[in-house]
This record gives structure tokens, sequence and C-alpha cells, in this order.
């Protein structure tokens, strides 16, 4: 059981631990980890596209999980997709794309593992709609803490599955999964842009007809102050059909971006960042984006940040913190009117900040998403002072009766997150059935008293 110690970080680079990394080759090696690993916690690890400290274990062992990466079997009938838990959503795509099949729900990147995507049970921009991972998730086999293999699903040791959902790794490590993909006509989309010149006239905007679209999200410059509070960029799309395309497309309906000369939304900026060159972006964008419908590939629409390997680089050395919330409606609008004002008065710039709106909540005992908006922005680590303006969101946050994102956070308080997450006993009993010694442990969890320091 060879191990490297070793630091290792989140998507945002803060914070940094060291810790154990092991890199099974086998589920026979996995097991051995899970049964004689001599450190007393460990986490599983995908892309390590988290942003935060849910991946890392800080003095312990992390299992960073990539070898297990088999595409398993698929019904073309049905779009039901068997795979291990490494298997990325970019894989995915790759293989399935051009045989008509989409990934139902995804997030901003596809550099994430199927295990990662249940762990943190993920949204996309088509939560209104198609809800959360959960949605498209049929079963997994997940080993646990004893060195069992349970498969879990909603007939079938369903208290593990609604609890693995969205837990964080914290009740083993999840082999392999069964999905159900979406079926589409082509890999283009078909895209109204539309601005709004406030946080009202989005909202208004949003909750007028964000239904007649599969996806949703808006761009919003969260440094525009006063009358322009809010003000935004909503792109909205569903899946284009053949019709939609160019006559000259459709003999290759599925074929990649190049053929359709589709662009991204916007270019990302060579430029430092500092909040006299975020402010000029941000302002930029707004004013040069004009209304209107496009017709784009699916990479452009969904993982425009994608294009740009390492781009969490552009923040330097001490990282950066991603901050996601989500806010129910009755409050959304005050809620998000006193994070945008915290941020701007106190010239936090966020080089992108979107919204988007939540539907139904999953029956995942700890997932993010609930009925309601959500806002997400990333902040330059800039030390003690970033994490306190991330206190200040997180107080209005809890006030307003929302709860932020593990998968973004490193910084909430443990008192907090029992206020914003009210499964959080229902887990602990779960969790407790399940891995009594707090094996699976996390940075994280420990930080935020999901698990016991070990
Ligand atoms: C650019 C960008 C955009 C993003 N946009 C969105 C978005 O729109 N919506 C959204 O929901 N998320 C979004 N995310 C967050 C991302 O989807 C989640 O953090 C996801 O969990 C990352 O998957 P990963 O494979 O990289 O997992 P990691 O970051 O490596 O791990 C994340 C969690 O999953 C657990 N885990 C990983 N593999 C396993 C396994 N096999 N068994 C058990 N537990 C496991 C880990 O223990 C950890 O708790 C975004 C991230 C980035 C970088």
């Amino acid at each position: 059981m060879r191990h490297v110690s070793r630091a290792v970080s989140g998507w945002g680079n803060y914070p940094v631990a060291q810790c154990d990394v092991y890199r099974p080759e086998t589920r026979a090696d996995l097991a051995e980890i899970v049964a004689r690993a001599p450190q007393s916690s460990l986490i599983a690890r995908g892309l390590g596209r988290s942003y935060g400290d849910a991946a890392l274990n800080a003095g312990h062992a992390v299992i960073q999980s990539d070898r297990l990466d088999r595409l398993l079997s698929f019904d073309p009938e049905g779009g039901v997709l068997a795979c291990e838990a490494a298997v990325s959503l970019a894989e995915i795509l790759d293989v399935f794309l051009p045989r008509g099949f989409f990934f139902p729900v995804t997030p901003g990147t596809k550099f994430i593992t199927v295990g990662g995507a249940i762990a943190a049970d993920v949204h996309g921009k088509n939560h209104h709609r198609s809800g959360s991972m959960a949605a498209s998730l049929l079963d997994f086999q997940l080993l646990t803490a004893r060195g069992d293999v349970l498969t879990c699903s909603r007939e079938e040791n369903a208290d593990l599955f609604w609890a693995t959902l969205g837990g964080m790794g914290l009740t083993g490590v999840i082999l392999e999964a069964r999905l159900q993909l979406r079926p589409v006509d082509t890999a283009a989309m078909v895209v109204d842009q539309e601005k709004a010149r406030d946080l009202d006239a989005v909202l208004e905007r949003c909750a007028e007809s964000d239904d007649d679209y599969d996806y949703s999200v808006s761009w919003i410059d969260c440094l525009a102050r006063g009358r322009s509070l809010g003000r935004s960029i909503l792109l909205r799309a569903n899946h284009a059909a053949l019709e939609d395309l160019p006559a000259s497309a459709r003999a290759e309906p599925y074929a990649p971006q190049r053929r359709l000369q589709l662009s991204v939304p916007f270019t990302l900026p060579s430029f430092t960042l500092n909040p006299v060159s975020v402010r000029a972006f941000n302002t930029g964008i707004y004013h040069v984006h004009r209304s209107g419908r496009t017709v784009r590939d699916c990479d452009g629409y969904f993982y425009p940040l994608d294009r740009v390997h390492h781009w969490n680089r552009i923040y330097g050395r001490r990282g950066m913190l991603q901050y996601q919330c989500a806010l129910p409606h009755e409050s959304a609008r005050q809620g998000l009117v006193e994070v945008l004002e915290e941020l701007s008065s106190t010239r936090r710039a966020s080089f992108l900040a979107v919204l988007k709106s939540f539907g139904a909540a999953s029956e995942g005992v700890l997932s993010f998403p609930r009925p309601g908006f959500t806002l997400a922005l990333d902040l330059p680590y800039t030390g003690p002072d970033a994490l306190a303006a991330l206190a200040r969101l997180d107080r209005i946050v809890a006030r307003h009766g929302g709860n932020v994102y593990l998968a973004k956070d490193a910084c909430l308080d443990p008192q907090l997150f029992r206020d914003m997450y009210p499964g959080l006993e229902r887990f602990r009993e779960i969790k407790d059935k399940v891995d009594p010694e707090h094996r699976f442990s996390s940075s994280q969890a420990r930080r935020l008293g999901l698990a016991e320091a070990p």
C-alpha cells in the first residue's frame, strides 16, 4: 500500500493541506486501503474540482480514485449507462454525444467524475426543470468502512442512497453507478441572450419565462451599484433540433464546435485580476453583449471556462474562494440585494458571478439545491480579510433562510452550517450506522462537525 505525502488543494488552491495520497489501481487495492491503511481517516477524491477542503484530509489519507474509471455497459435503447465512479463527464460526452446522448445534469465544468457528481449531488443550469444529479441516478455500489459493497438505490439501502447523494464522500467510496442519459438530436444549443438592467428585472424575467427553457443562467455584474445593482445578461437555452442547424451542418448533427463555427460567450481577460481590472471587465461584458438568438455548440454554452485549462491559476499562488449560496423564493430578492451590496461596498471583485433558479429539492439529506435562486461568485484569497468577508455573506444568507454549497465551501462556521442544513442530525445517524468509527472524514467534515476528529 504505497502512498505519497504531498500538498493537496481543491480547485480554488485554498486551503492547501499535507495529505497521504493513495492511488489504487484496482478495486482490490482500494478495498485493502480502506481495510488496512494505518491513517485513522480516509476520503475519496475525484478530479479535485470542488473548490475548498471537501476532498482534502489534512494529516490523513486521500484516495485518488482516477484509475477506477471503466465504462461498464450501455443500453442504447433506454440510454442507461453503467460506469465506474472515476469516469468523467468529459469522457461520457466524448463517447455518447456522437451517439445522441447527453449528460442530463451538468455543472459548469465537464472535468468532474461521476463519483464527485453524486457526492455533491451536483446541479446544472436546468435545475429549475430537471433537478439535481439525483434525478438521473438509478443506483450505485458503495464500499463502506467495514469493507462491505452495498447496492444503494431508492428501493435498496435507501437511507444510504440519500445520505451519499450530497454526502461529500463521508459514507464510503462510490465504486460504480448506473445513470440515465438524455437523448438529444444534435450537439448544439439554441441560446437566447437578453440583458436585464437590474436585479428586479433579472428576477422578473426568470420568473416569467425560465420554464420556456431547459437551461437558464445569468451572468451578473456583481460590482454594479445603485440603480444598476444586479444588472445581468441572461443566457437561456434549449437543445437544438436538426432544423435549428444551418443546412450545411445537418448531415453531422453531433459534429464538434469547429464545424459549426460557434463562439464562447465572452473571452477571458489576460490582465491581472484586481478590483479595478475586474470592474472594467464586468462593465465591458455588460455593454458589449447584445440581446438575440444564436446557435452554439454545447461546450461553448455549458463549459466556457473549460477552454482555458488551469484557469484557476489566474488568481495566483494564494488561490481563490468560490462562494455559492441558495436563497428561498420569499427572501431571495432581499438576500441578494444584501449580498451584492456587501460585495460592492467592500470592493470585493468577483471575476465571474452567476445567478440561477433552483426548482424542487431532491431528497438528498445534505443536498444543496432548494427552490429559489442561487448565486455563485469567486473572490481572490487575500488573507483573513477574505474569510471575514465570506463570514459576513454567510450570516446574511443564514438570516434569509438560505444555505451555502459544500462543494465550494472552505470556511463556513459549524454553527451556521447546522442552521443551514436541517438534515444534519439524520445524516449523522445514517453515517454512525455505516461508519461508527468515522473512518471516512475530510478536512471539511471535521471543520463542520460532520465527522468526529480521529
Ligand atoms: C469551473 C467549475 C464549475 C462548477 N460548476 C458547478 C455547477 O454548476 N454545479 C455544481 O453542482 N457544481 C459545480 N462545480 C463543483 C463540482 O461539480 C463539484 O465540486 C464536484 O463534486 C467535483 O467533482 P470531482 O470529481 O472533481 O470531485 P472532488 O472535487 O475530487 O471531490 C468532491 C467531493 O466528492 C467526493 N468524492 C469524489 N469521488 C468520490 C467517490 N468515488 N466516492 C465517494 N465520494 C467521492 C469527495 O470526497 C469530495 O467530498 C464546479 C466546479 C468548477 C471547477
